[in-house]
């Protein structure tokens, strides 16, 4: 049985030979024999056979050891290896197929439709989630059933399985009993039928794949969603494959593959993706296949080739996947058309910024926030000789510290923000022009610095400005006007004279400056005539307050570099004070021409009327000797009316011309205008008388009393010279002398009946020398300086003289001077109060060194008065006046050894009561200050009136 040799020694103890594994079972079962002698087990083990193995036997073990025959244990052995392995393997596949069942989630069942009853596998039971109780027939397979999958089950079953004899193979839906879930079960089975045909039963098994399905679904949905972005994806996106013997070939691709190169979704399966790119060098070609082979994946950028043979600019992504089962490209390509485009525009604009910065004539540098220069463009770098990029900018400047205070990054500029300087004397003496713009560079904060090199514009700026204050400055009104003529440009002086801001005359037409009376012709001929090279001229312009003035104005054009008018410049000067003075000059001219006519008239007059009464007085002188008694009387009368003549002509014109030569001072008397007129008639009745004419004087009621302050010689001589022509131009008729008095002013008049004065003369009479056609035709004698004397008296008293004259009829001239009224009359009074000597008691003294003035006085006054002394000279006059007490002096001013001034003073010194009366030949004002300063009393015109002599002793003595 186990192949042993019949003795069985050579094999060893049989516990030596049972199954390791199953020796302690079987000694076990040896122990309890060998204590119980009944005891008989039968054990199966494992037993050694000779060859080694071992072999499945069955024994009974007897305990014969009571057996005195026996004495021992017997053992059968029953060989049941055969057995044993067929159990076994049943087992094993039992085993197997549950766990299979169990591990697939699948049992099986039996459905016998004869019974209407069906059996069902544990892991069936598991499915279904029943237990042993469930009714296993065909309704309550049914029940199992998910309602909406039901009718489709009957149905499925009853027709196709039942109905046609197909195999179940349905999946469809349960719900679990257990747990009332949804499950997916996937149903197989097979019919099998009797010798008949008939149907006895179905075998089949039944699946849950609710796993499966699910997993289906997810798949599904994942695909549907990778599917989604793969059409989705704005990449153009195509898979081909890779074959080493053919070409590759697209297997899938996204609508943007095909539209990115042109063709439709069905036409781009057909094309090799090698023909739509442009060639590549093997190089490149190398460098993917490479990159694809050690990374996995190669980015690349190439130029697709569309359908229309137009290229485009891609970038690819490729990467080599796995698909189904075969080696594939994923290709990933993106349009970089624009952004090549972009990177294109931006090379150029780099370029062009690059071209700019080293072109533009400015230096410029960048220099970060510690004054570190990060960029220099060759400009700056020129101009400062060295490439100082790495610097600190400040090593840029000569002057380091003042240009570290003024850096605007110290003092925080922000970014896009602008500064401006000007920095002297930088870079070898230049003035830069510079400015700081905050940026960024590079991610920092730094600025941009730009150096423009303005020395010389400082200098042509220099030279403006020069230009601009001197045109600024000048008296003159300069004027720029465009080639319209309006005002773009006008001085400090144009905007003074003509009243207008500076801001109204910008742009106003020259024409709004021009006097509306100009002629239209003559304004228009400017600007053509100025355009040709330039006018000048003189026109009446309009100030803004309307008023006219002449301007000199000279125009001329401006013309640019090239030669082309770029404007046009005026320059007037306001000649108003210009054209006065002209005016007068040629007034004084004229003057002086008419004052020579009449010089000459004069001259011719002056000779007639100074020879006539020289005649007389010669030629009577001299036939003096040879006449007595009547007829010497009568000559000497003559001799002394020619000199009288002579004498006037003489004072009149000495006393015009100092008149006007001389600001006449007006002395302040008190006058009583009536007693003046009054005592005026005196003078005139018997020349009056003479002329057989009638003299009349008005005085008002009761003015006699009154009195006024004013110059009482001026106006004696006014009226004085009035009245004597009024008498010598009157043949027949009368003169009339009056006066009114009024609060401000009194008015005296002197009227006649005589010849009268033509109106174009009235103005002239005045005139010195001027003598009108009727007096000289008519030969009456006279000078034509009485009322030029006039006139200027009534000037020196700031009055008014009026004429009203008819020829044939009368003259009447009315004097008007300002007056202040004193009240009633004193004059009088002082003259009554002063005491005066009789004549014969008078001691006289008269200084005078011509020896001829003395006899004139010793004739006049000799057999008159008491004492009349002769001095000399000055000095001789003191001493004499210091010896005796003279009761008057006539002093004559011009004397040798000591004059009339100092004489005068010296005596005065002494004698402060004795009056000192200066002989004077119409002194000057000068003159007579003088002698009034030294002490003198008052004045006595030379040659000396008998009249005047007397009255002035009367006066002093
Ligand atoms: P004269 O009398 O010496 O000629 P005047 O200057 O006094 O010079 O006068 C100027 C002129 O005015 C005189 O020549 C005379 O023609 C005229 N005239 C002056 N007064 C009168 C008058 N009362 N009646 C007429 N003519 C007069």
């Amino acid at each position: 049985m186990f192949g042993f040799a019949e003795d069985l020694d050579d094999y060893g103890a049989p516990n030596e030979l049972t199954h390791p594994e199953d020796l302690p079972r079987v000694l076990e079962e040896l122990g309890k024999l060998f204590l119980d002698p009944v005891y008989s087990p039968t054990l199966q083990y494992r037993f050694a056979t000779a060859e080694g193995d071992y072999k499945w036997i069955e024994s009974t073990f007897s305990n014969m050891l009571s057996n005195p025959d026996i004495n021992g244990i017997i053992i059968n052995f029953r060989d049941i290896n055969e057995r044993k392995i067929a159990e076994d393997l049943l087992r094993e596949s039992e085993y197997f197929f549950k766990e299979s069942q169990r591990a697939a989630f699948m049992g099986s069942y039996r459905f016998d439709l004869q019974t209407n009853h069906w059996t069902s596998s544990e892991v069936l039971e598991q499915i279904f989630g029943i237990d042993r109780e469930y009714d296993r027939n065909f309704q309550g397979w049914l029940d199992l059933a998910h309602p909406e999958d039901l009718e489709m089950m009957s149905k499925y079953f009853t027709e196709e399985v039942v109905g046609k004899g197909l195999p179940f193979n349905k999946e469809y839906r349960i719900i679990r009993k257990s747990d009332g879930e949804v499950r997916w079960v996937l149903g197989l089975g097979k019919l099998s039928t009797d010798a008949n045909g008939n149907i006895q039963s179905m075998t089949g098994t039944i699946q849950d794949i609710t796993d499966r399905i699910q997993a289906r679904e997810a798949l599904n949905e994942n695909e549907n969603k990778y599917r989604e972005l793969f059409e989705a994806n704005t990449d153009s996106i195509a898979i081909f494959l890779i074959s080493p013997e053919g070409q590759p070939q697209f297997i899938d691709c996204n609508e943007n593959n095909a539209r990115l190169l042109g063709y439709s979704n069905e036409e781009i399966y057909h094309i090799s993706p090698d023909q739509i790119e442009i060639r590549v060098s093997e190089e490149e070609q190398m460098f993917r296949i490479k990159e694809l082979r050690d990374k996995g994946f190669v980015d690349f950028e190439t130029k697709l080739i569309h359908k229309s043979g137009r290229l485009i600019d891609v970038e690819i992504k490729a990467k080599v996947i796995k698909f189904k089962n075969q080696l594939a490209v994923l290709n990933i390509s993106r349009d970089i058309t624009n952004r090549k485009q972009q990177e294109e525009s931006l090379k150029q604009s780099n370029e062009l910024n690059n071209s700019l910065l080293q072109a533009i004539p400015f230096g410029i540098d960048i220099v970060d926030e510690s004054g570190n220069i990060l960029f220099m463009s060759d400009n700056l770098r020129k101009n400062i000789g060295k490439d100082t990029v790495g610097h600190k900018c400040w090593e840029l400047y000569c002057d380091d510290r003042e240009q570290c205070e003024k850096c605007p990054l110290k003092r925080g500029i922000k970014i896009g923000e602008t500064r401006f300087y000007e920095a002297e004397g930088i870079l070898g003496g230049k003035t830069f022009h510079i400015s700081h713009t905050g940026m960024m560079f590079h991610g920092q904060l730094a600025m941009l610095e730009i150096f423009q090199d303005i020395t010389d514009k400082k200098e042509v700026e220099k030279k403006v400005k020069l230009l601009a204050y001197s045109l600024e400055s000048i008296g003159e009104c300069v004027s720029i006007t465009d080639n319209d003529d309006k005002i773009i440009y006008v001085n400090k002086s144009f905007v003074h004279t003509y009243g207008y801001s500076y801001e109204e005359l910008m742009g106003m037409h020259t024409s709004g400056l021009r006097s509306p009376d100009l002629a239209f012709e003559h304004v228009r001929d400017i600007l053509p005539i100025t355009i040709e090279g330039g006018w000048c001229g003189e026109i009446m312009n309009r100030k803004k307050d309307g008023s006219l003035f002449p301007i000199s104005l000279s125009t001329s054009i401006i013309k640019d570099e090239y030669d082309n008018p770029i404007a046009l410049i005026g320059v007037a000067r306001d000649i108003t004070e210009h054209r006065r003075a002209r005016a007068e000059l040629i007034a004084a001219k004229e003057m002086a021409e008419e004052s020579n006519r009449l010089k000459t008239a004069f001259l011719n007059n002056m000779s007639h009327e100074i020879r006539t009464p020289m005649n007389h007085i010669m030629g009577f002188s001299s036939l003096m000797a040879e006449v007595q008694g009547a007829e010497k009387d009568e000559f000497a009368q003559i001799i002394l009316k020619s000199s009288n003549q002579l004498l006037t002509l003489i004072e009149n014109v000495i006393l015009l011309s100092r008149l006007q030569s001389e600001i006449s001072a007006v002395s302040r008397n008190e006058i009583n205008p009536g007693n003046l007129i009054t005592n005026l008639g005196k003078l005139f009745s018997s020349e009056c008388t003479r002329k057989n004419i009638g003299l009349n004087l008005r005085i008002p009621q009761g003015h006699l009393e009154q009195s006024i302050l004013s110059d009482q010689e001026k106006i004696k001589q006014i009226l004085t010279n009035l009245i004597s022509n009024s008498i010598k131009y009157t043949t027949t008729g009368f003169v009339e002398v009056g006066y009114e008095l009024h609060q401000k002013e009194i008015k005296f008049y002197v009227k006649d009946s005589g010849m009268g004065i033509p109106l174009h003369e009235q103005q002239k009479v005045f005139d010195s020398f001027y003598r009108s056609e009727q007096a000289l035709t008519m030969a009456i004698g006279g000078t034509g300086l009485g009322l030029s004397i006039v006139r200027e008296l009534v000037h020196a008293l700031d009055g008014t003289l009026e004429l009203e004259s008819e020829p044939g009829k009368g003259s009447c001239f009315t004097l008007t001077i300002p007056v202040e009224h004193t009240g009633t009359s004193r004059v009088k009074e002082a003259v009554l109060s002063k005491p005066h000597l009789p004549l014969q008691e008078v001691t006289i003294l008269i200084a005078d060194d011509e020896q001829i003035n003395f006899l004139y006085f010793e004739i006049l006054l000799k057999k008159s008065v008491k004492k009349l002394d002769h001095a000399g000279n000055g000095e001789i006059a003191v001493a004499m006046a210091a010896k005796t007490k003279y009761d008057l002096i006539f002093m004559d001013l011009k004397m040798p050894v000591l004059d009339g001034y100092d004489a005068t003073r010296r005596i005065k010194q002494r004698h402060p009561g004795t009056p000192v009366i200066a002989q004077t030949a119409y002194a000057t004002t000068e003159e007579r200050e003088k002698a009034l300063l030294a002490g003198c009393d008052d004045f006595i015109p030379k040659p000396m009136k008998k009249n005047l002599l007397l009255e002035m002793i009367q006066k002093y003595s």
